[in-house]
């Protein structure tokens, strides 16, 4: 069943998107060579702890952190660690916030200093195709026109789509129906309608798509070890046209 949410529901979603969009700037504040995920974690725990929310993945499933943090050939899920980041890695930090009975949920892909032209040209793209899956994000369209919309654009570029990680709607609940897969066919899947709320989240592979389970039953790498790019945006499904409630505006200086 998905939940459609009314009025009041999408004032507390924006309250968590727009702490969550947030508390990834914070955390991006700090993400420099020598910083360990760590720290990243605690920076991002404290910053919603005293916006009176709480970490929503923070025991999640038995997760037992406030962010997933995945440096360079993992996908997702990665645990924080006394791992120092590098100059020269990338590193996906994914955010989950609970807050006045609903959740909050975004990702963002960092450059740790001056990364390479090839993995800036992933992390462009991985970000241009969450941006063309959303333009999808429309009533009366399907879920297949979102993820042929993603998946068109990183495969074209040279790049492949993860297949057994989802994106998903959003609610009081972290993860609701329906899956929205970064893959499928235009015109297949459920039919997108007023008041769904949903999390697009390509998670894009520069080698092959293909990946493996860390033997904590959390991690998520790629197969060949090459590097893998995540972002995540909340998106409403309004009015005929995307509303778009999280944001990348903070990390990138175009909002304060
Ligand atoms: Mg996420
Ligand atoms: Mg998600």
């Amino acid at each position: 069943m998905i939940a459609l949410k009314t009025e009041e529901d999408l004032v507390a979603i924006r309250e968590n998107a727009l702490l969550v969009s947030r508390t990834l700037a914070e955390v991006g504040k700090f993400v420099a060579p020598g910083i360990t995920t760590k720290e990243l974690d605690a920076i991002a725990e404290k910053y919603i702890r005293d916006a009176g929310a709480l970490p929503g993945f923070l025991g999640y499933g038995g997760f037992p952190y406030t962010l997933c943090i995945s440096v360079n050939e993992m996908v997702v899920h990665g645990f924080p660690s006394d791992y120092k980041l590098q100059e020269g890695d990338i590193v996906s930090v994914d955010c989950g916030t609970t807050y006045r009975g609903f959740n909050g949920d975004s990702a963002y892909t960092f450059a740790v200093g001056k990364i390479s032209d090839d993995d800036q040209r992933l992390l462009d793209t991985t970000k241009a195709s969450l941006f063309k899956g959303i333009e999808k994000a429309v009533a009366g369209n399907r879920i297949g026109d979102i993820g042929h919309a993603v998946q068109s654009l990183a495969e074209a570029a040279g790049y492949s789509v993860v297949r057994e990680l989802v994106g998903h709607g959003i609610g009081k609940h972290l993860h609701e129906s329906p899956e929205v897969p970064n893959f499928g066919r235009a015109g297949h899947g459920v039919k997108l309608k007023e008041g769904m709320v949903i999390c697009i989240e390509p998670m894009i592979n520069s080698g092959v798509k293909d990946v493996y389970l860390a033997d904590n039953g959390w991690g998520v790498y790629t197969a060949d070890h090459k590097k893998s790019a995540h972002f995540e945006l909340m998106v409403a499904i309004r009015h005929g046209a995307p509303e778009i409630l999280s944001t990348f505006d903070f990390i990138e200086g175009k909002r304060n």
